[in-house]
């Protein structure tokens, strides 16, 4: 159903490899699963080594519940090569322990699949994610689209000064 090659947005995507239609639960999220303490101190590590080398600063940690994270980094994990978008065609759910990629509208074949990474807007560092979504609606950064409207209002306070 998908395969992952170079992508037009990052680095490496995930692409259809057939046409999907709505609400198929496409790839698994997988990873060793974690406690949160040792999410958060990963998390740390990762993000300390990618201010230190500039290197890739993907983090890779994926909140399961309010108990444990699932830690996604190993290549076996081919859901972690999915780009952000802001106009994405697949969402996340969470159900019964597992994480799924799922489509939230009929994808063609070729298309790349992508879904909201949900990142909240900060004011300090969300210019560290910009996005190549290459959508009409982007918004020229990684933020939720929950957010958007706290970006847009810091940007209307900046315009003001
Ligand atoms: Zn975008």
């Amino acid at each position: 159903m998908y395969k992952v090659k170079k992508s037009k947005i990052h680095n490496y995507g995930v692409y259809a490899t057939k046409n999907i239609v709505k609400s198929t639960k496409i790839i698994e999220y997988i990873g060793e699963k974690i406690s949160k303490k040792e999410g958060d101190r990963r998390s740390a590590r990762r993000i300390k080594e990618h201010l230190d080398s500039k290197v890739d600063g993907s983090v890779y940690i994926f909140e399961l519940d309010n108990k444990y994270d699932i830690d996604g980094s190993p290549k076996y994990n081919k859901a972690r090569y999915i780009n952000h978008s802001c106009s994405p065609n697949c969402e996340v759910e969470i159900k019964q322990g597992k994480i799924w990629i799922k489509s939230i509208k009929k994808i063609k074949k070729n298309e790349e699949l992508s879904y909201d990474y949900g990142y909240s807007f900060d004011k300090d560092d969300f210019r560290d994610h910009p996005c190549k979504c290459g959508s009409n609606k982007c918004i020229g950064f990684i933020i939720s689209s929950n957010e958007w409207e706290k970006y847009l209002k810091y940007l209307s306070k900046i315009i003001k000064k």
